[in-house]
């Protein structure tokens, strides 16, 4: 999913006004934040697959570490930990709900590649297999978010 994880950070925003919007969306895209850093370092490995999915060519081969649901979790509580001040006490745990958020996003679009825990089973609706299906739903959470 792309722009629907900035469709959480906007919605978010109602449920913690003092949170910053950069926070909100950095939560909600932290996954997608650490990826390349850890695809850079080659700890996580994608590949170029023209057809790979409908939607996008990437193949995601193996990335354990920014998307699996037990390392969000982690992330999501030391997101949530670094950020708590400005947000304390209900927006502390939205943080991590945001974190966690994506990989349930992920879940809904990706074919099965989204790993539980690193080296785990993996899952995926495969959203991203219908390019208008897909325009469509991540419009619609988009505008609603907003
Ligand atoms: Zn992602």
């Amino acid at each position: 999913m792309f722009i629907g994880h900035f469709a959480l950070g906007f919605a978010a925003k109602r449920v913690a006004p003092r949170a910053s919007l950069a926070v909100l969306f950095g939560a909600a895209q932290l996954a997608d934040l650490l990826w390349p850093v850890l695809v850079a370092v080659g700890l996580e490995q994608v590949r170029i697959d023209p057809g790979n999915t409908a939607f996008t060519p990437l193949d995601f081969v193996s990335y354990p570490y920014s998307h699996s649901l037990l390392t969000l979790l982690i992330w999501g509580a030391l997101f949530a930990w670094v950020f708590r001040a400005p947000t304390r006490p209900r927006g502390a745990l939205l943080l991590a709900a945001l974190v966690v958020s994506h990989w349930v996003l992920d879940f809904v679009t990706h074919r099965p590649d989204m790993p539980l825990y690193p080296g785990g089973a993996k899952f995926g609706l495969d959203l991203w297999a219908s390019v208008p299906a897909t325009v469509a739903i991540e419009t619609a959470m988009f505008v609603a978010g907003v």
